[in-house]
């Protein structure tokens, strides 16, 4: 059978690829030589797990959630990225990355940031591993996401405000690739999603891909089987779905259910669905869908969740919606916000608005009782809480 992960060529089905300006393409050239034997390598992975075990407080618990489980008719099993060092999954991506840019012998580390997760977690490390180290944010989110642009700036990065297009993700993106330009031979750029050119979009996943890994342990020791009927998780750009997914990918015993963020629905005009509302195009390095108008200019997202507002997506994930190999559901603002309330009261789990958008596919699926789910819940709802006021629930 034809796999579903990456080809040789960086592609996923005819998603993927990496298309760079020329001044990058050394740089990204030399990348996709050096990742996979620099990440295969057993220092390299023993330094990484160790990091992981004792620093992220790694593996995270698969816990069995029994009220939700009673409520939805199945066995449901909640991956705990949300009690990860930092708050979310992004700092397993973020560890892998550095390791592999001193290994390469970077000097400066720069990453862009919506919300400011990936921001906080590349400045982590890079206190960590006393690395300079620049964050591009857009300006209108350095206003909407103050906590997260302290944060940064205690953990010694500097946050550099962008103030072009619509001052947020995207045009943040832009001028990190700007700036990867100016400076290609010692700047690394610590990419938070499986997003951009190739090798980014593998790299990030394998680094990821300890997620699987541990629910297939977890899972063993628990149902005496290594898989689940279900895995279930939210996509921005596909980050913490890929690393669920990972090690099922090609195994069609599982079902995939991926979900996105519908914003206020995905034929309102303010929506971040990729899946359902993008065509074919390049953003960032990569050729996958995109949200754009018929001329191809950039269509601003919008979602309640400021993680899941990207205009692209993961090409692993347009591949896999495209091939039916995975389920790809449009979640509203108003279903996460019921969802993240549901598992509040029902688990005394508070998540992040982005996992939520999980959680919130639930109610549209209809289970066997001895079906056994796993869902990701990507990050803890602490950023959220403004917003959960606002929209209190009964
Ligand atoms: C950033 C973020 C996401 C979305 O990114 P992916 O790459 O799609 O995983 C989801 N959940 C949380 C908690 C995040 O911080």
């Amino acid at each position: 059978m034809h796999s579903h992960n990456i080809n040789t060529n960086g592609f996923y089905g005819q998603f993927g690829g990496a298309y760079v300006p020329e001044i990058l393409y050394h740089t990204v050239e030399t990348l996709r030589e050096q990742y996979l034997p620099i990440i295969q390598s057993e220092a390299f992975q023993q330094e990484y797990m160790q990091l992981l075990r004792d620093y992220v407080g790694r593996p995270s618990p698969l816990y069995l959630a029994h009220r939700m489980s009673a409520k939805y008719g199945c066995r449901l099993y909640l991956k705990r990225e949300d009690l990860n060092h930092t708050g979310a999954h992004k700092i397993n991506n973020a560890i892998g990355q550095i390791l592999l840019a001193r290994r390469m012998g970077k000097k400066r580390i720069i990453a862009e940031t919506g919300a400011g997760q990936h921001g906080v977690a590349t400045a982590t490390v890079c206190a960590l591993m006393d690395m300079p180290c620049r964050i591009y944010m857009g300006a209108t989110d350095v206003a909407r996401q103050h906590v997260n642009v302290e944060r940064m700036k205690m953990l010694g990065a500097e946050v550099f405000p962008v103030e072009s297009g619509n001052k947020t993700l995207k045009d943040a993106t832009n001028e990190a690739i700007r700036d990867w330009c100016c400076h290609p031979s010692d700047t690394f750029y610590i990419i938070g999603s499986t997003v951009g050119p190739h090798p980014y979009p593998d790299m990030v996943a394998r680094l990821q891909s300890i997620i699987s890994q541990e629910i297939k342990q977890q899972l063993f020791e628990k149902e005496g089987r290594d898989y689940p009927d279900y895995l279930m998780a939210c996509v921005g750009g596909g980050s913490n779905a890929a690393g669920t997914i990972y090690h099922y990918i090609d195994d069609e015993r599982v079902r995939i259910c991926l979900g996105e963020a519908g914003g206020k629905g995905i034929d309102s005009g303010l929506t971040a669905a990729t899946i359902h509302c993008g065509t074919l195009g390049i953003i960032h390095g990569s050729r996958t869908l995109v949200m754009q108008t018929a001329d191809g200019q950039i269509i601003e997202p919008y979602s309640i969740s400021a993680g899941l507002d990207y205009p692209g997506i993961g090409p692993m994930h347009a591949h896999l919606a495209q091939v039916h190999r995975a389920t790809v559901m449009a979640i509203t603002d108003d279903e996460a916000l019921k969802a993240a309330y549901e598992l509040t009261r029902l688990e005394g789990i508070i998540p992040a608005l982005e996992s939520a958008h999980a959680l919130a596919m639930l109610p549209k699926m209809s289970f066997r009782p001895t079906d056994i789910v796993v869902l990701t819940v990507s990050g803890r709802g602490d950023k959220d809480l403004d917003t959960y006021l606002k929209h209190q629930q009964a």
